[in-house]
């Protein structure tokens, strides 16, 4: 393998990723005349015309017809407009079944830190936007928040989504949106981040029913498509509770705005208030353009030509080569079948990202494998990571919480070490038939956790590797982000539970990865508020809910003004900046991805 070159840049990576700051992903690109090894993905604007192109290049989606600039025209025409584009994009999704992941933490008052997390529920389904909504559900063994979140009765409080579910946060009233059931008022014009909308306070006429949306929805000033929903859904009703939701759409398929984001919140931690129930939520939707056949009922068919022959001259596999190759057909495999899941994104800028740091440590530990080290990026939150045969494989939730490279490079390590002392998992799934099995069962098919040996034996070379490494000298934040985890795991239990690998702590919440980190480096201090060792979720993974594609936010870096400003591992309001499909940044890249 040429490595030469990494070498050099080497020094660069010691730029932190956030300096001080919180949500700091986009240093300035440096002025270096070679690119930085590593460097948030800074996504530069398409040189071709900014024509509208889908996303995905799935035949079958029925592409909206392309408005010509709008006339002035009456509060009247614009709703009904409006009405026709929602019962539009509920008629476009019908067929499809997106990932859901609502992830929730309810509150406890905290005298300094305001209202924090007291305890965790996380969900992972799909989402069945047809006529009846029926979740299937990847977490066989999790139901109680499926129960909570989905209408069902616990000891403390009831939460209803009446009378379909999930989806009526996904849309403003998916049965009677129409002039006969709300009213309409025009309240204002304003900018969601590029895109000019038209913002309407919508009300349920009296005695329009039960569980009608109140509240303000932004509308594009072109289309008239809803892009954001924000509101409640009343008349409430008596022992139950309905929520507060922020539902986010983005335009990533020409004509229609797909739902991908939803905050909701409770409580009142006011003087005097009595408020017993207090969370806030994050809802992330995905996977609308994943191939359709994920019934229960259907198999998954596997293409079987994985393995490429690379060989040079046409000859015979030698035993230990034909070993390797085993191992990388299981290891395309598993990634393979994954990606169809939407439990993986597709390989983009990210992974580039984690591959230049791997590779850091590889060159500074003279490590050379025969086949190289990749990475890819898991779509769900739950902080956790594995590798299989040569592909480690590291969750979003992890990577928005690490507050910069080093503690990055740290928690690589670790798999480094797996695949450098050959602790190969995963061999077994070479066998193709292995591989047939539901979408919904991948985490009961699936599973890729070593034994304790083997654990402490990859711990112990991670910490080897990393004193060799680029890092060596910042080892402090790894500890320091495994220190404000260890400070949490007692109400984060379901952040921290792994789903198909390893995770950081163990079931009592101890901290069991590279947890000698923890022996050496700073206090953790609240108080100092130049001291970041965890950042919330969401603060460094964009995720294109149509096509799976993930890259890196990029967010100016915001002063962190007190202690309550920190915020780690929890959920946070979204705010994403919004685009125009074929206008933004973001949108090309996705294009691009989607034609690699
Ligand atoms: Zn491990």
């Amino acid at each position: 393998m040429k490595r030469c070159g990494w070498i050099l840049t080497a020094s660069l990576l010691l730029l932190p990723l956030s300096a001080g700051a919180q949500q700091a992903q986009a240093p300035d690109p440096a002025p270096a005349t070679q690119p930085a090894a590593v460097q948030p993905a800074v996504v530069q604007p398409s040189a071709q015309p900014a024509a509208v192109q889908p996303v995905s290049a799935t035949p079958g989606i029925a592409l909206a017809p392309q408005p010509a600039a709008r006339v002035p025209v009456s509060v009247d025409q614009v709703v009904d407009q409006i009405i026709e584009r929602e019962h539009a994009l509920i008629n476009f999704l019908k067929n499809r079944t997106p990932l859901v992941e609502p992830y929730l933490q309810n509150l406890a008052p905290d005298g300094k830190l305001g209202a924090a997390p007291k305890e965790d529920h996380y969900f992972l389904g799909r989402l069945d936007m047809a006529e009846t909504i029926d979740r299937r559900d990847y977490l066989m063994k999790q139901t109680s928040f499926q129960k909570n979140l989905m209408g069902g009765v616990t000891k403390l409080f009831r939460i209803q989504y009446q009378p379909m579910g999930f989806s009526w946060m996904v849309f403003a009233d998916r049965q009677n949106f129409d002039r006969s059931h709300y009213d309409f008022h025009y309240a204002h014009r304003e900018f969601l981040g590029e895109v000019r909308c038209l913002v309407f306070d919508v009300q349920p006429k009296k005695g329009a029913g039960k569980g009608m949306f109140e509240g303000r929805i932004w509308v594009d000033d072109q289309d008239y498509n809803i892009i954001r929903l924000n509101g409640t859904y009343v008349p409430r009703p008596k022992n139950a509770f309905f929520f507060h939701m922020d539902s986010w759409r983005l335009n990533l398929v020409p004509g229609y705005w797909l739902p991908a984001y939803i905050y909701s919140e409770e409580g009142d931690f006011s003087y005097g208030s009595h408020d017993k129930l207090a969370f806030k939520a994050q809802s992330r939707i995905w996977g609308y353009d994943l191939a359709k056949n994920t019934r229960e009922d259907e198999l998954t068919q596997l293409k079987v030509d994985a393995v490429k022959d690379e060989s040079p001259v046409a000859q015979d596999a030698s035993p230990l080569e034909a070993q390797r190759q085993w191992q990388q057909q299981a290891e395309d495999n598993v990634v393979e079948r994954l990606q169809e899941a939407g439990l993986v994104a597709p390989a983009g800028e990210v992974d580039k990202i984690l591959q230049t740091v791997i590779n850091n440590i590889e060159i500074t530990n003279n490590i050379d494998l025969p086949r190289p080290v990749r990475a890819r990026v898991m779509l769900t939150s739950p902080l956790e990571t594995f590798s299989v045969g040569n592909t480690i494989v590291i969750s979003r939730g992890l990577i928005d919480t690490l507050p910069d490279e080093a503690s990055l490079a740290a928690i690589l390590s670790h798999e480094l070490a797996h695949i450098v002392l050959g602790h190969n998992l995963g061999s077994k799934y070479a066998f193709n038939d292995r591989m047939l099995f539901s979408d919904e069962s991948t985490y009961q098919n699936l599973g890729f956790r070593h034994n304790p040996e083997e654990e402490t034996a990859a711990d112990a070379k991670a910490i080897e590797l990393l004193k060799n490494s680029p890092y060596a000298q910042k080892l402090g934040s790894g500890g320091l982000y495994l220190k404000q985890l260890s400070a949490r795991s007692s109400v984060l239990a379901a952040l921290l539970t792994p789903h198909l690998g390893n995770g950081l702590t163990d079931s009592k919440g101890e901290v069991t990865r590279l947890a000698a980190l923890m022996t050496s480096g700073p206090n953790l201090d609240d108080s100092k508020l130049d001291q970041i060792a965890a950042l919330p979720l969401g603060g460094r993974i964009k995720l294109d809910p149509w096509g799976d594609h993930v890259e890196m936010v990029k967010a100016a870096p915001v002063a962190i003004t007190s202690v309550r400003d920190k915020m780690p591992f929890e959920v946070t309001p979204f705010f994403p900046r919004l685009t125009r499909l074929g206008t933004g940044a973001t949108l090309d890249a996705a294009a691009q991805n989607s034609t690699k």
